[in-house]
């Protein structure tokens, strides 16, 4: 699954392309995977928001591709599909340096629709 995203096209030489499909298609990290999830059914995300969702992806806390550790159940957690989704798109954000900007724009829209609101 990939987004197409033109306007990332120069970033992308730049970083470092680690390919993880053959560690993600392997046995071990099935297993693990598998084992993870009927330990820790439900989207830890969600939990925090009080909200019961099954977990159906076990996402990596530090990513494989920052040296995080791929087994380690220390560094697994149980996400939604829509958690991990909005994990990776801040994630992506981040590395192109957008992660600030975005969360002042939206504090600022935020903050100028609530002063609109009250007058
Ligand atoms: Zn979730």
């Amino acid at each position: 699954m990939k987004v197409n995203r033109p306007w990332v096209k120069e970033y992308k030489q730049q970083e470092r392309t680690v390919d993880n499909s053959k560690f993600y298609n392997s046995r071990t990290w099935r297993k693990t995977r598998k084992l993870f999830l009927e330990n820790n059914p439900l989207c830890i995300h969600c939990e925090r928001l009080g909200v019961t969702t099954p977990a159906n992806v076990v996402d990596h806390i530090i990513p494989i591709s920052e040296g995080g550790d791929k087994l380690n159940t220390k560094n697994l957690q149980p996400l939604c599909k829509k958690c991990h989704e909005k994990k990776s798109a801040s994630e992506s954000a981040k590395k192109r340096g957008m992660g600030k900007k975005l969360s002042v724009y939206k504090r600022c829209t935020s903050h100028d629709s609530q002063n609109f609101t009250h007058e």
